[in-house]
């Protein structure tokens, strides 16, 4: 295969696919990929969560083409160009976080934020070295992303490299008991360390790559008011959670509550284009508004900056959103995922069925399979469905335009792969 003569794939160990073929895929369409062989897979993960309303939807589609047809890319330093401004607009109107600053990934966009709280007390003669972040979390594969994330999976190798952080316990269940409990772990952290720490970061919601983990809102309640108390930027990750992940736009919004600095990327193009966005207060922004000095300013950059491709794409995507009532479809796609789901509930293998909008997890037992992932991503694919379950727990993250034939096969597929491991 041509491919395996030159491409090293993300997250795989490549001798993998010695006796089960990288899939090549020629077209999408709604929530189905085909492959050169004409056969089909429901996208049940959404692409690694960055599909929205389906492949090659044509109203992206369109968007893109006719940008590219005019400014494909220009430098973002000194120039300027409608659909960021556009997008900017909207973004500040729909989460309230007035400032934003472009990227081209999520780790990027995790970067940010961490280097915006740490250099805005830096410029104010406050050394806070550290990050306060969850057992469990997530939040991408470059090295500040990594320090502060806890999945030793991804993690341990890099270790001796990784700036230190400081952790606290997540909830340990959807309890608001667990959520206190977590709340009250933190405080006492902050009392201790606080005066060292430039931000709490948090996946709000639903810690997704840690196992689909999900938590009582009371949780980011209480860690805004933390912050408050101690003087600490809030650090939401929305990446995977947010564009109506969760059942409400932002997962913000379920705790009544704004972050300082809101990270934003894979829903954000619809799944068309990499794109990541750090929204934040005014207040940040303001701080580093002052005569121009090489240290106190802030010089990050990379080359795609404002990519007006990625622009237009994002632009096609909130016009989805203000076309139709997504939120609220969703929330019937939602109950029926769950609905489907219920079942397992029953299964012997089966530990706990949890899911939150439009995300649905299955957590099996303890397995004697050494790999259960995969070997369950590998049965599914067979039956043309595509799971990527993490480590024992299954889950459903499809894009919003699903059927209800599609939902109905998903979880056909995964109760058999389910029956069949070990
Ligand atoms: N944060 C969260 C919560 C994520 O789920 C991810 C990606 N799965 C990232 C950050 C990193 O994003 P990217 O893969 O675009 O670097």
């Amino acid at each position: 295969m041509r491919d395996a003569r030159h491409i090293w794939h993300p997250c795989t160990q490549m001798k993998d696919h010695e006796d089960f073929p990288i899939i090549p895929l020629v077209r999408g369409e709604g929530a189905k990929l085909f492959d050169t062989q004409g056969k089909s897979y429901i996208d049940a993960i959404s692409s690694w969560w960055v599909n929205l309303f389906g492949h090659a939807h044509p109203h992206i589609v369109s968007a893109i083409a006719k940008q590219a047809s005019s400014l494909e890319h220009a430098i973002f330093a000194g120039f300027t160009h409608e659909p960021a401004v556009r997008l900017a607009e909207r973004l500040a109107t729909m989460t309230g976080l007035p400032r934003l600053f472009f990227a081209d990934n999520g780790s990027a966009a995790v970067e940010i934020a961490l280097k915006l709280a740490y250099h805005y007390f830096h410029n104010q003669g406050q050394e806070r070295p550290y990050f306060v972040s969850l057992t469990g979390s997530y939040h991408g594969e470059t090295m500040g992303a990594l320090a502060v994330g806890d999945l030793g999976l991804y993690k341990e190798a890099y270790k001796a490299l990784l700036m230190r952080t400081l952790q606290s316990p997540a909830p340990k269940d959807r309890t608001i008991e667990a959520a206190i409990e977590a709340a009250e772990a933190m405080a006492r952290l902050l009392h201790e360390r606080g005066h060292e720490v430039a931000a709490v970061i948090v996946e709000p919601l639903v810690q997704c790559a840690g196992g689909m983990a999900m938590h009582d809102p009371e949780f980011i309640r209480r860690v805004r008011a933390l912050c408050d108390q101690f003087g600490i930027f809030l650090i939401h990750d929305e990446i995977a959670v947010g564009f109506g992940r969760t059942g409400t736009m932002f997962a913000f919004e379920q705790a009544g509550i704004k972050p300082d600095l809101l990270c934003l990327s894979k829903g954000l193009t619809g799944g068309f284009l990499p794109m990541s966005v750090v929204m934040m207060r005014e207040e940040i922004y303001v701080a580093f508004y002052e005569d121009y000095h090489p240290q106190r300013s802030f010089l990050h950059s990379h080359s795609y900056t404002g990519n007006p491709l990625a622009c237009a794409a994002a632009n096609a995507t909130l016009d989805l959103f203000e076309e139709e009532e997504w939120i609220t479809r969703n929330r019937q796609t939602a109950q029926k995922m769950a609905e489907l789901l219920t079942p397992l509930v029953h299964h012997r293998k089966v530990r706990e069925v949890r899911s939150k909008g439009m995300i649905a997890a299955v957590e099996l037992h303890d397995l004697s399979d050494p790999r259960p992932a995969r070997t369950m991503m590998r049965k599914a694919l067979l039956q043309g469905v595509l799971l990527r379950p993490l480590g024992n727990v299954l889950y459903l993250m499809p894009p919003y335009v699903i059927s209800d034939e599609e939902l109905v096969k998903c979880v056909e597929v995964m109760k058999m792969v389910i029956d069949e491991v070990e």
